[in-house]
C-alpha cells in the first residue's frame, strides 16, 4: 500500500469527520455564519478528496478534476467564514468572481495549450488570492490573540504550500502530461500531502477558535446584566475593586449611586414592562454619557453605580448634575410627560479605601439626597460616613 493510497483514504474520512463537528457546533450557534461555511467547506474539500480516492477504482473520477473543482470552492468557503468572523462581512461576488476567472484560465491552458502544468499553476495562484482575502480580513480585525496570529500564519502557509507545490513540482518530474498524471507522481501526492496538511491546522486552529469564541461570550454574559446591558454587580465590583484600591489623594476615584426615584409608582402606574423600558432607558443614557474609562453598572434593581477613575469628587459633582438634569429630561414611551422620572445620585470620592466603603458613602449621600426631596446629586461627608454603621439608615415611608 503506497503513501498516495493512504493519504487518499484519510483525507476524505478526516474532512468528513471535520465537516461534521463544524456542522453540529453550527447547529448550536446558529447565527455564527461562519462556522457554517466552515463545516460546507470542510465538506466540499472531503468530496474533491474523495473524488482522488475513486480514481483508484473507476478512472471516470479523473484524478485532478477532485482538486480543480472542489478544492477552490472549499477555500473558497473558508474564506468567506474568515471574513464573517473577523469583519462581519464577507465581499463574496468577487470571491466567486476570483474562482471562476482562475478556472476559467484554467480551462483555457488545458484544453487549448494541453497544458497540465499551467492549469495547476492557474488553479493554484486563484486559491492563494482566495487566501489572501481571508488573511486581510484578519489583519482588519480590531483586536488579535494567538489563536488569530496562528490562523493567520496557517493561511500564509496553505497559500505559499498551494503556489509553491507546482512549481516545486516541475522541478523534481517536470510537467506533468494532460490526463496522464498517476497516483504515485509527485504531482498527485504533493497535493493530497498539501491538503492534508491544511484540512488538519486549520480544522484545529478553527476549533479553537469557535471554543475560545464561546469562552468569552460566556465569561461576558456572567458580569452583564441582561435587561440594560450594563455591567452586573459582580462585572462591577470585579472591574472597579482593584481600581478604587489603586487611588490616591494625588489620583482619587470618584463613585456615584443612583437610585430612580419612586420607581415602584412607575410599575404600579404603567405596569413592570414601562418600568423596565425605564430602567433600559436611562441605563442607555448613563453609558451614552459617561466617560470611556468609566464603569457603568446596574447593582441592583433600578440602583446603578458608576466608577470614574482618576477623577476628584469635584468634576464628578459636575458629572453627576449634569446626568441628573438630562435624565430628567429624558421622554419616555409608554409613560406620560406629566410624570417626570428623575433619580437621585450620592457621591463619594476614594484615595485607596475598599469599594465596599466607598460604595457605603455614596449610599449616605443618595439617602440625603432622596431625604431632601429627591432628584439631586449628595456628597456625604467623609468623617460622617465613617462614623456611620454599615447599614443604610431605614428609608421614610
Ligand atoms: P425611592 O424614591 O425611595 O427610591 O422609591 P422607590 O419606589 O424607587 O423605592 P424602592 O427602591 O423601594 O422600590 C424599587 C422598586 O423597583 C421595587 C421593585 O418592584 C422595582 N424593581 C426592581 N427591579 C425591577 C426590575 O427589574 N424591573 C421593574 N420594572 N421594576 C423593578
Ligand atoms: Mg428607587
Ligand atoms: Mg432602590
Amino acid at each position: 500500500m503506497d503513501s498516495s493510497y493512504i493519504l487518499s483514504t484519510i483525507n476524505p474520512v478526516v474532512g468528513t469527520l471535520f465537516s461534521l463537528t463544524f456542522f453540529l457546533i453550527w447547529r448550536q450557534q446558529p447565527h455564527k455564519m461562519h462556522i457554517a461555511n466552515w463545516a460546507l467547506a470542510f465538506f466540499i474539500g472531503s468530496l474533491g478528496f474523495t473524488f482522488e480516492f475513486l480514481n483508484y477504482f473507476n478512472p471516470v473520477f479523473k484524478l485532478t478534476d477532485g482538486v480543480n473543482i472542489f478544492v477552490p470552492v472549499c477555500v473558497l468557503l473558508v474564506t468567506r467564514g474568515l471574513c464573517l468572523r473577523y469583519t462581519g462581512q464577507a465581499p463574496t461576488r468577487l470571491l466567486i468572481l476570483i474562482l471562476v476567472v482562475a478556472d476559467l484560465i484554467a480551462c483555457w491552458i488545458n484544453f487549448v495549450h494541453q497544458n497540465a502544468f499551467g492549469r495547476g499553476l492557474s488553479i493554484s495562484i486563484g486559491i492563494a488570492v482566495l487566501l489572501m482575502f481571508g488573511m486581510q480580513a484578519i489583519l482588519k480585525a480590531r483586536t488579535r490573540d494567538r489563536i488569530d496570529l496562528g490562523i493567520l500564519a496557517a493561511i500564509a502557509a496553505a497559500a505559499i504550500l498551494v503556489a509553491g507545490r507546482p512549481i516545486l513540482s516541475f522541478f523534481v518530474e517536470g510537467a506533468p502530461q494532460i490526463g496522464a498524471i498517476e497516483q504515485t507522481s509527485f504531482w498527485a501526492v504533493s497535493i493530497k500531502a498539501a491538503g492534508l496538511f491544511s484540512l488538519l491546522v486549520l480544522a484545529i486552529l478553527f476549533m479553537l477558535r469557535i471554543a475560545a469564541d464561546l469562552f468569552a461570550e460566556l465569561n461576558q454574559q456572567s458580569v452583564t446584566d441582561s435587561l440594560s446591558g450594563l455591567l452586573n454587580r459582580r462585572g462591577f465590583f470585579a472591574a472597579a475593586e482593584p481600581l478604587a484600591r489603586q487611588a490616591t489623594p494625588a489620583r482619587p476615584v470618584s463613585v456615584l449611586l443612583l437610585d430612580i426615584d419612586h420607581f415602584k409608582d412607575v410599575n404600579d402606574g404603567y405596569g413592570h414592562r414601562a418600568g423596565d423600558q425605564v430602567i433600559q432607558a436611562i441605563a442607555g443614557l448613563m453609558q451614552l454619557s459617561t466617560p470611556e474609562h468609566a464603569l457603568v453598572g446596574r447593582l441592583g434593581g433600578e440602583e446603578f453605580g458608576i466608577f470614574l477613575p482618576n477623577t476628584r469628587s469635584a468634576a464628578a459633582l459636575a458629572f453627576a448634575e449634569a446626568l441628573r438634569a438630562s435624565i430628567d429630561l429624558q421622554s419616555h414611551a409608554d409613560i406620560p410627560s406629566t410624570h417626570p422620572i428623575t433619580v437621585s445620585i450620592g457621591l463619594a470620592e476614594g484615595t485607596g479605601e475598599e469599594l465596599d466603603l466607598l460604595l457605603h458613602m455614596a449610599d449616605i449621600g443618595l439617602y440625603e439626597a432622596k431625604d431632601n426631596g429627591r432628584d439631586q446629586v449628595r456628597m456625604a461627608g467623609r468623617a460622617m460616613a465613617e462614623r456611620n454603621t454599615r447599614h443604610r439608615p431605614a428609608k421614610p415611608a
